[in-house]
């Protein structure tokens, strides 16, 4: 058998799925990941649980949205290539239906500037994108506009997407997402929730640098 194409990205997204399992912001099947490759993308494959995934099933395609072999890609292979074609600032794509940011996207919510940490997605709140169906093109242009200026997503009555520079930081950023959901979920039981200023939020962005990630630790600070 020929030697995978992109074999250390195939694996990273063997890891990067069962992680998502273990962190427990995937439900069954339902999260997808794309990653960028030379000339085109990788995504998860559809309807394979995490635990069943391997390597060779995960499916290279071209921006016009071709790939060969028998493995069908994931149903939302189209807004991992509309965001890797348009975002130049990111490499990776995860998709997942998170418990509480999924309950916001019911409600149709988006997150607002609860916590500092919101910084991390790039501006002052997570937006949710309007309602459409799995899988189309349209739910793909509402991810899009919704991620304007921003890293993360909320679809509504869907799930969320993060984006980032590696895998790694697309996933962490998922998790962060998360947690801001589950904790603005929590506050709402309890009152009205205190908003951070757009100045104070423009501020941490800011000191997060340029991309909204944390500040590099370079080799030479870590000695
Ligand atoms: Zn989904």
């Amino acid at each position: 058998m020929a030697r995978l194409r992109h074999l250390q990205e195939r694996k990273a997204m063997v890891a990067a799925s069962l992680e998502m399992n273990r962190l427990g912001i995937n439900q069954g099947t339902s999260g997808n990941l794309g990653v960028r490759v030379a000339g085109g993308f990788l995504v998860t494959p559809t309807g394979v649980p995490a635990a069943a995934l391997e390597p060779g099933l995960m499916v290279e395609m071209d921006f016009a949205g071709r790939f060969a072999g028998d493995v069908l890609p994931s149903s939302e292979w189209r807004f991992h290539r509309d965001i890797l074609a348009e975002r130049s600032d990111a490499n990776a794509v995860v998709h997942c239906h998170a418990m509480f940011a999924t309950t916001l996207a019911i409600l149709g919510r988006e997150i607002p500037p609860i916590h500092y940490m919101i910084a991390a997605a790039g501006g002052p709140n997570i937006r949710c994108a309007p309602y459409a169906r799995y899988g189309t093109q349209e739910l793909s242009d509402h991810a899009l506009a919704a991620l304007e200026g921003r890293k993360a997503c909320l679809l509504a009555n869907h799930g969320m997407i993060a984006i980032g520079p590696t895998l790694a930081r697309a996933l962490w950023l998922a998790v962060e997402v998360e947690t801001l959901a589950a904790q603005y979920w929590r506050a709402l039981q309890a009152g009205v929730p205190k908003l951070l200023s757009k100045t104070e939020i423009a501020a941490v962005v800011e000191s997060f640098g340029g991309y909204g990630q944390q500040p590099r630790i370079t080799a030479k600070r870590r000695r």
